[in-house]
């Protein structure tokens, strides 16, 4: 199995897909990625399985999941376990050993885990012994319903066994006046509280954030990316993962309602170059990448590479780069993954990254 052949491209993922099966095989992608663990970060095994149940009650401004959801109707009982097992089956026929040496297996249903219609709390029993060999389980929840007896429960009953439970919240940003305008149903309060519940029952927390908002300057956008890491470390997160906003509708009706508020936001807003995302994760990565000496993991998402605008001549060299980047357990050198001559930046009177062009 080569996870990068498996994986969906950004189309795959946002294609609508009609009225969904609960209790069909769903897609998985298995793949590589560094880890904080309790003796420090190492490269693992890791496999996402692609969820099929109710959809979110939220509806935060840059979110287009729940087209993948059965709307609102409420997950049947017996669903997700039945999803899970005929997947992980379909991973270990994959080739390789029991379940081929996965570290981490993280069950992402375009919703909220610990909400009884998402996935019906009954099912939990099924859900831990299915995966009761597996030492990291990953789920996605929104901050408020993160913090629930339901949740201390399925990651008491993961330690008894041996394991972790991990959960995944969208931080996107650490600034409080943007944040404020992402539509999360919660402030940056919430989610600070909600870290701090987490750490005490030494629940792991895997913590996105988007580089290339609304309402952040462009010549702000790194600094703001890196403010974000700087927020998620000092309150315990294992990990990091940037994301570079998409061109989606969601972004363009955002960019068009930052300008209508105040007339900012309105440049470095769509869409992300490759400079960009460059900078924003060379910088996280300085002050806070394990790799530094720094206290987590910074990943870099790099599920939507190749549609970053990019300079013609030196971009596929970069993306390559960045690729292999993601993979070293150590720093980098600059000179790695050095733009070329036409659109060389951060030199003193040569082109700004802003000047990449779609490749
Ligand atoms: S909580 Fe998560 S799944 Fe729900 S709308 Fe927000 S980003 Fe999407
Ligand atoms: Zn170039």
């Amino acid at each position: 199995m080569e996870p990068a052949e498996q994986r969906p491209t950004a189309d795959q993922v946002a294609a609508p897909r009609p009225a969904p099966d609960p209790f069909a095989p769903v897609r998985w992608v298995a793949e590589r990625e560094r880890a904080m663990l309790p003796g420090g970060a190492r490269e693992v095994r890791s496999a996402t399985l692609f969820l099929v149940g109710s959809e979110c009650p939220f509806s935060c401004t840059f979110c287009d999941l729940g087209r993948h959801t059965l709307g609102r109707a409420a997950t049947p009982a017996g669903a997700i376990p039945r999803q899970i097992v005929g997947a992980l089956a379909a991973i270990e026929a994959s080739g390789g050993g029991p379940m081929n040496g996965l570290h981490t297996v993280k069950l992402y249903n375009a919703s909220n885990w610990f909400e009884e219609r998402a996935v019906p709390g009954r099912d939990d029993a099924a859900v831990l012994g299915a995966l009761a060999e597996i030492p990291r389980v990953t789920v996605e929840c929104h901050p408020r319903l993160a913090v629930s007896g339901r949740c201390e429960a399925f990651a008491r009953a993961r330690r008894d066994g041996g394991g972790e439970l991990e959960i995944a919240l969208g931080l996107e940003t650490s600034r409080p006046e943007v944040f404020a305008r992402l539509g999360k149903g919660c402030d940056l309060g919430h989610m600070e509280r909600a870290l701090l519940w987490l750490a005490e029952r030494r629940v792991v927390v895997r913590l996105f954030v988007l580089v290339g908002l609304p309402w952040i300057d462009a010549g702000e956008q790194v600094a703001a990316a890196v403010e974000s890491v700087g927020w998620a470390a000092a309150r315990g997160a294992a990990s990091v993962s940037l994301i570079p906003l998409r061109p989606t509708p969601q972004l363009r009706r955002a960019a068009r309602a930052a300008r209508a508020d105040d007339g900012r936001g309105g440049r470095g807003v769509a869409p992300v170059s490759l400079a960009l995302f460059e900078d924003a994760v060379g910088a996280a990565c300085e002050a806070y990448d394990e790799r530094w000496g720094g206290p987590l993991v910074v990943r870099a998402d790099l599920w939507d590479l190749d549609a970053l605008p990019a300079c013609r001549r030196c971009g596929a060299r970069r993306r390559a780069a960045m690729r292999r980047r993601e993979r070293r357990s150590r720093g980098w050198s600059d000179e790695e993954a050095a733009c070329c001559d036409r659109c060389r930046r951060a030199l003193p009177g040569e082109a700004p990254a802003a000047a990449e062009t779609r490749s």
